[in-house]
C-alpha cells in the first residue's frame, strides 16, 4: 500500500522514476518512461476498441508537420511494425499559405525519412490550380464572406483523400485528438448537425475511411509525448487559425477542461451516443464523382466559384 507521500513522488505505474506528468482527470503521477508507454497502449487500445484499422490495411497517414500528425507517424509507425500485413504511408498537402507550410513540410519529409516511412506530396495548386493565398487574396473570398479555415479545411481533406487514393489506400489515419473530437461535435452542434455522422470513426460505404486513433488521447498529452520522444515539429500556429470558429471553441473548451477535469471524455460519451450509427447516405459528386452527401459536393462547388 503507497502512502500519500509515495502517492504524490513516485510514479503510478512502475513506483520508480522521476514524476515528469500529472493526469488530472485519473489521478495518475507517471515517470517519462511510463508516460510514453502508456500513451502509446491507449492507442492501441482506441484502435481496438473502435475497430478503426484492420491487420491488412494500407495506411494513408496525413501529417502536416505539427505536433499532432507527427506523433501520430511515430506511433502508427511502431504499431504497424507489429502487423506484417499492414503498410503505412505519409501523405502531405501543401496548401500554398504564403511563408507558413515550408518549415512544416521540411519537418515532415525530415520525420518520413527517419522513420523509413513512404511520403508522397501534393499541393492545392496541383490539384484544384489554387492556392489559399491566391484564394485570400481575390475579391470573390471578400464577397463570400467565409473564413480561410471554412475553404481550406474542405480542401485540404479532399485533396488527402484524392491523394490517399491515388497511392492504393484502404483508410486513412488523421491526428485529430480528444479535444478536436469534441470541438466538431460541438461546431455541428452550432450548425444544427449533431447527429447526422459520427466524427473520426471507421464506416462503410463508398467514401475512404478517416478515422482518428487520437480522439481518447488529450491534446496536452500530445504535445507532452512529441516533447518526450524529442519530436522536432512546427510551433507556429497558421496565421489564419485565430480568425476559425473552432478556434473559439477551442478556447472555451479548454478553459472548461482546466477547471473541470474529465469533462471532454464526458462530454464526447455524450455525443457519441446521440451519433452512434447515424452515417450519412452517399452519392456521387456530379463533378468530380467523389462520394458526397450532395449533388455537387462542397469542394467543386467552392472551387467553382473560387475560380
Ligand atoms: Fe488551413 Fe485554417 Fe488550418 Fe490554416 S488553420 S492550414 S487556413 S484549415
Amino acid at each position: 500500500m503507497l502512502t500519500a507521500l509515495q502517492q504524490l513522488t513516485e510514479c503510478s505505474v512502475c513506483g520508480d522514476g522521476k514524476i515528469v506528468y500529472h493526469r488530472i482527470y485519473s489521478g495518475e503521477r507517471l515517470c517519462r518512461k511510463c508516460f510514453i508507454k502508456t500513451f502509446e497502449k491507449r492507442v492501441i487500445r482506441t484502435i481496438a476498441r473502435y475497430g478503426l484499422l484492420r491487420k491488412d490495411d494500407r495506411i494513408a497517414v496525413a501529417v502536416s508537420g505539427g505536433k499532432d500528425s507527427l506523433s501520430l507517424l511515430h506511433v502508427l509507425k511502431k504499431i504497424e511494425s507489429k502487423f506484417p500485413k499492414a503498410e503505412l504511408f505519409a501523405v502531405t498537402i501543401d496548401e500554398g499559405i504564403e511563408g507558413y507550410r515550408d518549415e512544416a513540410l521540411e519537418l515532415v519529409s525530415q520525420t518520413a525519412a527517419k522513420l523509413e516511412v513512404p511520403l508522397v506530396k501534393s499541393s492545392f495548386e496541383e490539384i484544384y490550380g489554387l492556392t489559399m493565398s491566391k484564394i485570400m487574396a481575390s475579391s470573390k473570398f471578400k464577397q463570400l464572406g467565409l473564413t480561410a479555415c471554412s475553404i481550406c479545411g474542405p480542401l485540404r481533406r479532399k485533396a488527402i483523400n484524392i491523394l490517399a487514393k491515388r497511392f492504393g489506400a484502404t483508410v486513412v489515419a488523421t491526428a485529430h485528438t480528444l479535444d478536436d473530437i469534441v470541438q466538431t461535435y460541438l461546431l455541428k452542434a452550432f450548425r444544427g448537425e449533431l447527429g447526422s455522422s459520427e466524427v473520426g470513426l471507421r464506416s462503410d460505404g463508398p467514401a475512404l475511411p478517416r478515422v482518428a486513433p487520437f480522439r481518447l488521447t488529450p491534446e496536452r498529452e500530445v504535445v507532452f509525448y512529441a516533447y518526450s520522444i524529442k519530436i522536432p515539429f512546427q510551433t507556429y500556429i497558421c496565421p489564419n487559425a485565430p480568425n476559425s470558429m473552432r478556434n473559439s471553441i477551442r478556447k472555451f473548451l479548454t478553459e472548461f477542461e482546466e477547471k473541470h477535469p474529465g469533462a471532454l471524455f464526458a462530454a464526447l460519451k455524450s455525443f457519441e451516443k446521440i451519433a452512434k450509427g447515424n452515417t450519412k447516405t452517399l452519392r456521387f459528386c456530379k463533378i468530380c464523382e467523389e462520394p458526397s452527401s450532395r449533388e455537387i459536393c462542397r469542394v467543386c462547388e467552392l472551387v467553382q466559384t473560387l475560380k
